[in-house]
């Protein structure tokens, strides 16, 4: 009958009950049964595209459409050789762009499953952290602020918990959640004792037992009503899709004209004109660039992938290529996060750690407030929680000061969490007889709220500049009696001061190298910590970052300017210390404001806000919190500074290598283009059979456009200032050189043209320009390698795709000048060993022109 009853009415015992399960959590074998009954937790996605309909949409393109159409007909007028080489040459095509697709989707679904939240469950009565979709009915949760909710649930323990649920009820404040039983019917947004899947905590910390996964939770219930969103093209692919539509029309233009040339004027066949205008038109319309933006992006985020960088949205790979300004938090980027404790202050006594004493009746207090006050646990299993608490329980550990029976003597009650604007946590215990409350956080923070003499204060702060300037962290800790369990906000003040607690966390060994790297390539980096500013300014100082010239300041100057006096005053600051979630957005926008493209990390839910403001959020992985991964564009697996200025390089490389891949189709299509006019212009016969332009169009083109995409990665790049916030690929300069080497090329085929017509006709002529605009296409990929000559340095040999792309092309282009059997198929004509002669010969000299154009370019 229970069953019956909504989860938010019926008691915990009961739900417990009914769902076979205890407040400690599953056993391992029993999740293990129930995930294998109930299934993952996962939402079903959109329906997966399968590869026949990726494939059918290859055909789905206009020109290929007119194409098949003409072909269909140059069959029914009796041409069938035409129609059968037309329809494989597509086929072909489609067969290509599917592998490509697929390949490109399944590099995106294996990103996104690196980025998927994961979940800390009860197993076998210890905490374990899994992924979410391994989470399971009966499960025990438990949620602290940050972590997005894995499936619907009923609350066990609730310390203050705020819960954002605005994704299923559309409310956008973050709603309170308290233990009481609700009764009557209510609509999701009042369930205050339950938790939903599709949420996050933005405050607090709880437990919850877990009623529903998957499809079956509310998230699942509408998720049909969920548009299956795709993949935003990035700002790349925008701006290339609209240079090609112009690009099309003024071809389209050009092919109609020569279509009526040819019918009108030179009374040609009226199929073969029209054929023609549309093989050129496929030719030169290069229609791939969008998709080989999307294959060599998707490439690029595995290779970051593997370095520990994983991009959650393709647009961030084109942002990083010309980040100007890196925001980095302190505490675990630049540093190690492996706190230790080094010295304490009580007493009005400074004492190294190594002498730390619980049975000292001074020391005592100070080391067991700093335990209680802790959520984090040092067992054999290793350490879980915030490494500033872990470093305070492995204190307590080392000195023989169990953490468990410290916890289980004065049992906590209640407790208000650490959040990073106020700077404090509380927790409140039972003490004998008495309610005591405990609190640490910054020491400047509690200070205010402690009741001591000046004079103590001044020698307090006094011992935490002696600390702080030693790069040291530095936290208070202070008590106070209350009178009730449920202690506010306003009740941390009046309290009595305990001590200093000092630790170390130094700078990671790679954390130097990089910010050096960063400098050199026209990056500003800074750093931005909520910790103290002489702390931080000793660790800055250290690898780099503060530098002469450059000043330290705290976040609370920024808060009396205006945005223009922070715009001219944030170029000056290397390092901004006890800084807020809201300064932080204000420093990316003035650095926008000034046209930099900024990076920005952040790992708490209040560092969302900044993560998306900022061009390039980056998350950490470690010890992110899920708010701040969902707001991200990139996620570090391992946290680490020098992984950002890793994917800067990668993003600068993945852009250049578009470039080349972009370079490489358009002056070819220019090439051909260009002959055409030529040969219409001085009367000539048509240079070209259709089936030649689609031959190197669809086939012996993608190969090197791609394998360009994939060019090993250089250091160079890092030598070169960022590329300017809103340069676009397609610069006066960048198409200046695609016009120059089209040109080139055009040359080469045209010159080839007339050794084949006055050597055996049309024919022959049009064989000659077809295979040397083939070969001079496929010399050209080592052209695209770089802005300087290449061919007799080893960069020439450094990409082995690239080569296996020219010897599947130059084979392709063989077999259909050599087996005679498919020389009607492919319309050409016998050519003498001389006139092969001439056709390599043209090709390797229109690439040694254009080697010789790169070394006479002035460099930049
Ligand atoms: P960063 O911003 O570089 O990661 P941070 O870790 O110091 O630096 P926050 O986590 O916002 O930044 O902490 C701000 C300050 O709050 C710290 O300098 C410290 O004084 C105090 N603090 C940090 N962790 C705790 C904690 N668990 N309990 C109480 N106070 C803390």
């Amino acid at each position: 009958m229970n069953q019956e009853r909504p989860i938010w009415q019926r008691t915990r015992a009961e739900l417990l009950r009914d769902l076979d399960c205890s407040e400690d959590g599953l056993s391992s074998q029993e999740a293990a049964a129930r995930l294998e009954q109930h299934g993952p937790n996962e939402l079903q996605s959109g329906k997966q595209k399968s590869i026949p309909r990726i494939f059918a949409e290859q055909f789905a393109d206009f020109l290929v459409i007119i194409l098949i159409l003409a072909a269909i007909v140059s069959a029914i007028l009796g041409d069938v050789e035409s129609t059968v080489v037309i329809l494989a040459v597509i086929t072909m095509n489609a067969i290509l762009g599917t592998v490509q697709t697929v390949k490109a989707s399944a590099s995106l679904d294996s990103l996104k499953r690196m980025s998927a939240p994961t979940a800390k469950v009860l197993r076998d009565g210890k905490v374990l952290q899994i992924p979410g979709r391994e989470v399971t009915v009966g499960d025990v949760v438990s949620l602290e602020a940050g972590d997005s909710v894995c499936a619907d649930g009923r609350l066990l323990e609730c310390a203050s918990l705020k819960c954002a649920e605005s994704a299923l009820t559309g409310e956008s404040l973050p709603v309170e959640k308290d233990l009481s039983e609700i009764a009557g019917d209510v609509p999701l947004g009042d369930r205050r004792n339950m938790v939903f899947s599709g949420s996050f905590v933005t405050y607090g910390r709880a437990k919850f037992l877990v009623t529903a996964i998957g499809m079956d939770t509310e998230m699942g219930k509408i998720a049909s009503l969920l548009k299956n969103t795709e993949e935003k093209k990035t700002p790349l692919q925008v701006s290339l899709d609209q240079f090609g539509k112009k690009l099309s029309i003024g071809i389209l233009v050009i092919c109609a004209v020569l279509f009526c040339v040819s019918v009108f004027l030179r009374q040609e066949n009226l199929m073969n004109a029209f054929l023609f205008a549309v093989a050129l038109a496929v030719a030169a319309i290069p229609e791939a660039l969008s998709s080989i933006v999307t294959i060599v992006l998707s490439f690029g985020t595995q290779k970051m992938a593997r370095e520990n960088a994983i991009i959650r949205k393709l647009q961030a790979v084109e942002g990083l290529g010309s980040v100007s300004v890196i925001c980095s938090d302190k505490t675990g980027t630049l540093t190690q996060n492996k706190m230790t404790v080094k010295k304490l202050y009580t007493g009005g006594k400074i004492v190294d750690a190594s002498e730390a004493d619980f049975h000292d009746p001074v020391q005592e207090p100070l080391l067991r407030t700093a335990l209680l006050c802790s959520d984090a646990t040092v067992d054999e299993n290793g350490e879980v929680g915030d490494p500033t608490e872990t470093a305070l329980v492995r204190l307590g550990e080392d000195y023989g000061f169990d953490e468990l029976t410290t916890r289980g003597k004065w049992p906590r009650l209640t407790e208000i969490p650490f959040d990073s604007d106020r700077k404090l946590m509380s927790t409140v215990h039972q003490l004998s007889g008495g309610l005591v409350m405990v609190t640490k956080g910054a020491v400047d923070v509690l200070l205010d709220r402690c009741i001591i003499s000046a004079e103590e204060r001044a020698e307090i702060e006094r011992v935490n500049e002696e600390f702080s300037s030693q790069g040291l962290r530095v936290l208070a800790f202070a008590c106070r009696t209350v009178d009730r369990a449920a202690v506010s906000l306003e009740d941390e003040n009046d309290l009595n001061f305990l001590g200093l607690i000092a630790m170390m966390d130094p700078p990671r060994e790679e954390s130097k190298a990089a910010v050096a790297e960063c400098i050199a390539a026209g990056i500003r980096p800074i750093m931005i910590t909520g910790d103290h500013k002489v702390t931080a300014s000793a660790i800055a100082r250290e690898i780099g970052i503060l530098t002469p010239g450059t000043e330290a300041v705290e976040g609370g100057v920024i808060e009396s300017m205006s945005d223009e006096e922070l715009r001219e005053f944030v170029p000056k600051v290397s390092v901004y210390a006890r800084v807020s979630p809201e300064h932080k957005i204000r420093i990316v926008r003035a650095w926008q404001d000034r046209g930099c493209l900024v990076a920005m990390t952040g790992d708490g839910v209040n560092d969302a806000p900044a993560l998306k403001q900022a061009d390039i959020g980056v998350a950490m992985g470690i010890t992110g919190t899920e708010v701040a991964k969902d707001a991200a564009g990139m996620v570090l697996t391992d946290d680490n500074f020098a992984t950002i200025v890793q994917a800067v390089k990668n993003g600068r490389n993945v852009y250049a290598n578009i470039k080349k891949a972009i370079q490489f189709l358009l002056s070819g299509n220019t090439a051909a283009i260009l002959t055409v006019l030529y040969a219409s212009l001085a009367a000539l016969p048509v240079p070209f059979a259709a089936v030649h332009l689609l031959f190197i169009n669809l086939l012996t083109d993608s190969l090197p456009a791609i394998a360009l995409g994939l060019e090993p990665h250089s250091d160079t790049v890092m030598r070169e200032k960022p590329r300017p916030r809103n340069e676009g690929i397609l610069t006066k300069s960048f198409l200046a050189s695609v016009a120059t080497e089209g040109l080139v090329i055009a040359l080469a085929v045209i010159a080839a043209f007339h050794i084949g017509l006055a050597s055996g006709g049309a024919a022959t002529g049009s064989t000659m320009a077809f295979a040397t605009l083939c070969l001079s296409r496929l010399f050209h990929g080592f052209n695209c390698k770089a802005d300087r000559p290449v061919v007799f340095t080893r960069a020439f040999w450094n990409n082995r795709y690239l080569l296996g792309a020219f010897v599947v092309g130059a084979l392709l282009l063989s077999a259909v000048l050599l087996i005679p059997a498919l020389e009607p198929l492919f319309q050409v004509a016998q050519l003498s060993a001389g006139l092969v002669g001439a056709i390599v010969g043209l090709s390797l000299g229109s690439m040694a022109v254009i080697q010789l154009l790169k070394a006479l370019r002035p460099r930049k």
